[in-house]
């Protein structure tokens, strides 16, 4: 997204000024070695959690693209890492641009959030908006460091920022995405992927975006022509790669059952109204993987006959890895049970029964316009969440109010933060506590329950080692 977000850039040359953080790695320092001196170009080498470099990059811009990010499967075995890069590098891109608004500039912010947020949004909940509630997949330290990342945004007290929950980015060179990663995700998830090109052009198109564009967040994917359900997915990229039949390479039990994240948006029709950046399909995606394959399986050689590739994913497998070790959180999370992992049938039971299109036209609103400006708004927004309102007088929109949840926390936080599906911060994870939560709070046992039975119980603090 951030190198198509630069090439937009490029063509706008004669409008914009660019300024550049990017990593000191080689192969970046290869890629970018001609922009070194280039007019209206600035590179500054550094890290997000190297306040300096943040500073020096902030220095002297009016927008600021915040599109980086330790993403997935890293984010998993990097946790550390991962809340270092997103949520304090966050805060001090925050910090580097409340220094130049004090001085009386005026600085916008567009910060890249995730679909991951909403955590797992399985048939028959595979419908998302911006309101829902933050319930992010247990052990997924990386949607945390996006929710808490947004908390910082909303109540930094910034005049113009936005906030985009960018859906999966795909990108033409597929083969790389072969990553044990793909088993965590349950083949019935629905997903509306976005190209990196659109993803990259739409963040650029905000530049010419209206006043009235920030102060809010967003769902961002490339539209109702880019919905996919996994199962269809997969089936088609083996179809690129040479292979008739998906089902002939995997076994159904190697895929969760839960736990993962993605979905169909019913309002990210409110972003493209701004941006535009609908421009590319599913099928134009599958047309740039195919495009993108090596030349050799263009002229018909496979990457390899199919009983060993099938024995090369197997090997990729998790969920096999998770249940020859026993490990129990995981088959849990994932799961349900060891049972259920057994009860998995192979493919001749269908995946998915019901019709579960969706509709092409989404009519959701503006999520800011749910509940009323007033107290009595806000106490009703509360109750939607087990919990309460205890202020007695509603200000505006940023000004913070007094809340309590279902489990008698007691927080501040301002009505904008709330209403886009934040709650209270002690529950929010970690830990992973959903069991428990979900009794107090409806809007997470809405959720919850559609795929969890009332007598489970797991409280985790983490499922992966750091392997820092
Ligand atoms: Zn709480």
């Amino acid at each position: 997204m951030g190198s198509e977000a630069f090439k937009e850039l490029l063509r706008r040359r004669d409008r914009y000024d660019i300024s550049l953080l990017l990593l000191p790695e080689r192969e970046i320092r290869k890629a970018y070695a001609k922009y070194e001196n280039a007019e209206g170009i600035k590179i500054v080498w550094g890290d997000l959690y190297d306040k300096s470099s943040v500073e020096e990059a902030v220095t002297g811009t009016n927008h600021v693209l915040h599109v980086a990010a330790l993403i997935p499967p890293m984010a998993d075995k990097l946790p550390k890492k991962c809340t270092r890069t997103n949520y304090d590098g966050t805060r001090n891109i925050l910090a580097a641009i409340k220094k130049r608004t004090e001085i009386g500039e005026d600085v916008s912010l567009v910060y890249i959030s995730s679909v991951a947020v909403y955590g797992d949004r399985l048939p028959p909940d595979h419908t998302l908006k911006v309101g829902d509630p933050l319930r992010p997949s247990i052990g997924d330290v990386y949607a945390t460091t996006k929710i808490n990342s947004e908390r910082a945004i909303i109540e930094s007290g910034l005049r113009r920022w936005a906030i985009l929950r960018q859906t999966y980015i795909a990108i033409p060179n597929a083969l790389t995405l072969m990553d044990p990663i793909m088993f965590h995700q349950p083949l019935n998830t629905r997903v509306e992927l976005i190209t990196n090109q659109d993803a990259g052009y739409g963040v650029v198109q905000k530049l010419e975006a209206p006043d009235e564009f920030y102060r809010r967040v967003y769902n961002m994917s490339g539209g109702p022509r880019c919905r996919v359900v996994y199962s269809d997915y997969l089936d088609r990229m083996m179809r690129i790669f040479g292979y008739e039949d998906y089902r002939r390479l995997f076994r159904r039990n190697w895929f969760a059952l839960r736990n993962f994240h993605c979905g169909w948006y019913a309002d990210s029709h409110l972003l493209n109204n701004y941006l535009g950046h609908w421009r590319q399909t599913l099928d134009d995606h599958y047309t740039q993987v195919t495009a993108n394959i090596p030349f050799s399986l263009k002229v018909g050689t496979k990457i390899g006959p199919e009983f060993l590739v099938r024995a090369y994913l197997k090997r990729m497998a998790d969920p096999l890895k998770w249940i020859e070790r026993d490990d129990v959180e995981k088959v849990k999370a994932f799961f349900g049970s060891r049972a259920a992992w057994e009860k998995i049938s192979d493919w001749d039971t269908p995946l998915d029964s019901e019709d579960l299109e969706g509709p092409t036209v989404q009519q959701q609103k503006d999520y800011r316009e749910d509940f009323p400006k007033t107290i009595e708004g806000m106490t009703a927004l509360a109750a939607t969440r087990g919990g309460r309102c205890n202020s007695s007088e509603y200000v505006d929109d940023s000004t913070p109010l007094k809340w309590s949840c279902g489990r008698n926390h007691l927080w501040t936080a301002s009505p904008a933060l709330v209403r886009a599906g934040h709650w209270c911060p002690e529950c929010s994870p970690p830990p992973w506590d959903y069991d428990a939560v979900a009794k107090v709070d409806p809007l997470i046992a809405k959720y919850h329950y559609s795929n969890h039975s009332h007598d489970e119980r797991q409280k985790v603090m983490c499922l992966y080692e750091d392997e820092e």
